[in-house]
């Protein structure tokens, strides 16, 4: 190879330093899958010259190599960004924006329905290093506005929160941000770049949030089998910020893992769809169960939110809009705790396991009372069941959620 060191003459050298050239000539619909801690440089002069932040060229395997950088691409494709980081679970990219973006003495702000772990992640890493936070109710943005104080550094959202479904007037909560001059932080892993776009929150390109974080865990990977994350942004030196902390950290994912996630994407569009049609279905049916008595689901007429859900999901094709697979219930207040974990347990389709965006269905029972301080008066009284609409047949998985009904709920 031209430029490379001339390899040794004894078979332990050889078989180590085989002379290998990337193929060239060489096209299939999938890209080649590189792996590597360690990137060679061809001499000094260019080893001292490539810059970890620098995109024409490779450093080191944690700061990226062709199949990672190809990801990066397709994911701001995806969301409509420019540029992109990849963490090793959507958990680890949540963390990564919040420790690059916030210093002793500042504030960040909540929605009351975050996803869990956020809130934890505030409530103990952040407060010991000096970063307080507040909650706000995510369906009144004056609510928001009046929580925001000069020391307010970061705002994040989620559209809709992923147990108790509210889905939020995220353009409202964007201009309030901007007018304070706040930055925005969306968890887009509900909307996965496809029931609206996070940059674009008006289609004329006016309005967006400043950061986008999408657990590729769920609808990316779409198998239940990897965990990652990523960071998307559309300016450069919000970009360089969070990904030297991403550096400092050792954040970084491996090349065996995003060849998964880019296999997902192919398809990606017409899961998300299925899921959809699935879920609806299954939520319009299960509003009609005596047992049940709220379905939270943010594309159906009266669930908390679903106007803002209208005006930013529902238009496209048909009119019908777009959604994930996602939605809760709240079994009617007169039937026990116990009543209803017997019914999650007499699932037989339906798995007990957290995450979503796979193709086996999933079901957890939540005690809402204990994760949510406040806003809550636009929920029924009764016990939470969230579901995972997988990729199976709707039928089946009907048959299976009335079964378990019949058993837990018997008709009075
Ligand atoms: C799952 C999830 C995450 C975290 O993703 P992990 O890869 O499991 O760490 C973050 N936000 C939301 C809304 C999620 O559902």
């Amino acid at each position: 190879m031209a430029g490379m060191r001339t390899p040794g003459t004894d078979l332990a050298t050889r078989i180590v330093q085989h002379d290998y050239v990337p193929p060239a000539g060489f096209a299939a619909p999938q890209p080649g899958v590189y792996k590597a801690s360690t990137v060679i440089f061809p001499n000094v002069a260019a080893m001292r010259a490539r810059d970890w932040r620098d995109r024409s060229g490779y450093t080191y395997g944690l700061h990226g190599t062709p199949t990672t950088f190809t990801l990066e691409e397709r994911l701001c494709t995806l969301e409509g960004g420019l540029q992109c980081v990849l963490a090793p679970s959507g958990l680890a990219a949540i963390a990564n924006v919040a420790l690059a973006l916030l210093n002793p003495g500042d504030e960040l702000l909540l929605p009351d329905n975050v996803y869990g772990p956020s809130k934890d992640l505030a409530h103990d890493e952040l407060a010991r290093l000096g970063i307080s936070h507040g909650l706000y109710d995510p369906l009144e943005p004056a609510d928001l506005a009046a929580r925001i104080t000069p020391a307010t550094r970061l705002v994040w959202l989620e559209a809709p929160g992923s147990v108790s479904m509210e889905f939020p007037d995220l353009r409202e909560l964007v201009r309030i941000c901007r007018a304070r001059a706040v930055r925005t932080a969306l968890d887009n892993t509900w909307g996965a770049g496809l029931a609206f776009a996070p940059f674009d929150l008006l289609g004329d390109g006016s309005l967006g949030v400043d950061i986008c974080v999408h657990a590729l865990t769920k609808y990316p990977s779409g198998g239940g089998d990897v965990l990652m994350g990523s960071v998307i942004t559309r300016d450069a030196a919000l970009h360089t910020q969070i990904r030297r902390t991403h550096m400092r950290l050792g954040l970084g994912v491996a090349g065996n893992d995003a060849e998964a996630v880019l296999r997902g994407l192919p398809s990606l569009g017409l899961r998300y769809r299925a899921h959809d049609a699935a879920a609806r279905s299954l939520a319009l049916w299960l509003q009609q169960q005596p047992a049940v008595a709220q379905v939270l689901h943010p594309a159906l007429a009266g669930s908390p939110g679903h106007a803002h859900w209208q005006a930013l999901c529902g238009a496209g094709p048909g009119g019908q809009g777009l959604a994930a697979g996602l939605f809760s219930v709240l079994i009617d207040a007169r039937h026990s705790a116990q009543q209803v974990d017997a019914f999650c347990d007499g699932l037989r389709l339906f798995k007990l396991g957290y995450s979503w965006g796979g193709p086996m269905s999933l079901v957890v029972p939540y005690h809402i009372a204990s994760m949510r301080s406040r806003c809550v008066a636009h929920l029924k009284q009764g016990t939470l069941v969230r579901f995972s609409i997988g990729l199976e047949a709707v039928q089946d998985l009907q048959q299976d959620l009335q079964q378990a009904m019949e058993r837990a709920f018997p008709a009075a």
